[in-house]
């Protein structure tokens, strides 16, 4: 909260004005603050942060498992829950959720579902509560249900003094479910891109904590602008950068939820190796820690952890297969020879040693050992790959599938179209023939038409030679007929 309110009441920056109605307004609903907030915190709340952006594709579920990842290398105690109904954040991690799993569905709708039923672990320290793609249901079903934006919080409170980090990653709505995220944190940070579109996209998201702000959690603040697929070369990027710094610069002091907002240092450059982790089911610095990717998130967390003095001291940097610089799949590769020369070299195989001395047999001995040990982390990584190849064919079937429909549905369109294109070709050719009959008319139109005037010649002939004889015929004709009106008592 903040000490010196301004006067008058802090409105939005014209900058970042949007429609009103374009926001989310949950506080209609529940205009009591809530109580638990105010008074039944516990003593060892974790840091809960929700990564918010209604917008999908801006490095959400990317920032979410990678800083939530470097956190637990830092040794916290890490949480993260998945509230996108893509669950993209579970595939970081190669779980396979079972029937029996239950997941962020049923910790929502099931009053009788523990936070512990759902909660996986990815590696020690690093928890994960599962999505489903049925989530997508849950938002109608949730608004349903009395107290609907409360839920969240009220199932994690159970677990707060097991973690010392929470975090939420959000759909790209601002529906109920970021409502239920927004409920529970205390700070949000946005993931974006430094394009200029992204930052009108974040004048509605602000409007929306500020909803938020003033019902369900008087305390949520907005602190971190994380910039993601950051391009440093493009002066583009810098102006955006710049622009939105000036903007939240405008708000210290302020009584606004980001008014301690700010750029988080470093931004995140757009790295390959970052979209290719989660298809192995592995998190940056499994998969490539030594990439600029992985640099960029530790230092993140870093920074993070310096500002909320929390121990930062050792980052436990080790991934599958050794911390070398290389990707997590060639050191697979490596290891793998590794363990075949260590079972040459058990065989006594190699070109140095074919007969087997006395000081070769201790040497042999140590070589076996090293062998199976090798062997035993060679099967260890090969079950792994092999699980990681599994969901690959998996995903490839499911592209297939789509794939299926797409083209069924382009070939009925193209049926449709011919279908289409010869009903108009027939109602062409009825409209040539009309064309033509009617054309055939007006020939013989035209030709009875040079027969009457054929005939009439004479008569045209006379009036246009004799004029004023013509006209003396005429008169005649009209007097008896003024006669015969008049004769009838009619004056004209
Ligand atoms: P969101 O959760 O907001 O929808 P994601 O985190 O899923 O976004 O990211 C969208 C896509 O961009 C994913 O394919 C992801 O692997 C990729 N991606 C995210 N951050 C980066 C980055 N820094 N460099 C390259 N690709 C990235
Ligand atoms: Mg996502």
């Amino acid at each position: 909260m903040h000490e010196e309110p301004h006067e008058p009441q802090p409105v939005l920056h014209p900058a970042l004005a949007t429609e009103a109605s374009d926001v989310v307004d949950v506080t209609e609903r529940t205009p009591e603050v809530s109580s638990a907030v105010e008074t039944s915190e516990p003593a060892r709340k974790p840091r809960v942060i929700a990564l918010l952006n209604q917008k999908g594709g801006v490095g959400k579920t990317t920032s979410t498992v990678n800083l939530g990842a470097a956190f637990a290398r830092y040794g916290q105690r890490v949480l993260l829950v998945d509230l996108d109904p893509q669950s993209n954040l579970s595939l970081h991690f190669g779980v396979e959720s079972g029937p029996e799993q239950r997941t962020i569905r049923d910790l929502l709708l099931d009053p009788t579902c523990r936070i512990e039923d759902a909660v996986q672990t990815a590696r020690p320290g690093l928890d994960f509560i599962p999505a489903v793609t049925e989530l997508a249901l849950v938002e109608g079903e949730l608004a349903q249900q009395e107290g609907m934006q409360t839920v969240l919080r009220s199932k994690l409170e159970p677990v707060y003094g097991n973690y010392d980090v929470v975090l939420l990653d959000c759909p790209p709505s601002l529906g109920v479910l970021s409502v239920n995220a927004l409920t529970v944190a205390d700070e949000v940070f946005v993931p974006m891109q430094a394009h200029y579109l992204p930052l009108r996209g974040l004048e509605k998201l602000l409007q929306t904590v500020h909803l938020i702000s003033q019902g369900l959690n008087p305390t949520i603040r907005v602190t971190g602008i994380l910039l993601c697929m950051h391009d440093g070369s493009s002066s583009h990027a810098r102006a955006v950068i710049g622009e939105i710094e000036s903007q939240l610069a405008q708000f210290r002091g302020m009584d606004v939820p980001w008014s301690t907002a700010t750029v988080l240092d470093p931004p995140v450059r757009r790295n390959i190796k970052l979209a290719e982790a989660p298809s192995f089911g592995l998190t940056i610095f499994d998969y490539a820690p030594k990439c600029p990717g992985a640099d960029d998130y530790r230092r993140i967390a870093e920074q993070l952890l310096i500002g909320w003095g929390l121990p930062h001291g050792s980052f436990d940097g080790a991934a599958v297969g050794g911390n070398d610089s290389d990707a997590a799949v060639p050191k697979k590769r490596k290891a793998t020879k590794r363990a075949k020369r260590g079972v040459k070299a058990a065989r006594g195989e190699t070109a140095k040693s074919t007969k087997p001395t006395g000081s070769s047999k201790s040497a042999s001995k140590s070589a076996k050992k090293s062998a199976k040990k090798s062997a035993k982390k060679s099967a260890k990584i090969s079950a792994k790959s092999a699980k990681a190849a599994s969901k690959i064919t998996k995903r490839a079937s499911a592209t297939k599938a789509v794939t299926k429909v797409a083209t069924k549905s382009v070939k009925r369109a193209q049926v449709t179209l011919s279908k289409a294109a010869k009903a108009n070709a027939a109602k062409v050719a009825r409209a040539a023939r009309a064309v033509k009959v009617a054309k055939a008319a007006h020939t013989s139109n035209m030709a009875k038409l040079a027969k009457v005037a054929r005939s009439s010649k004479p008569a045209r002939s006379v009036k246009a030679s004799k004029p004023a004889k013509a006209a003396k015929m005429a008169k005649p004709t009209k007097r008896p007929v003024r006669r015969s009106l008049r004769s009838g008592g009619l004056s004209l």
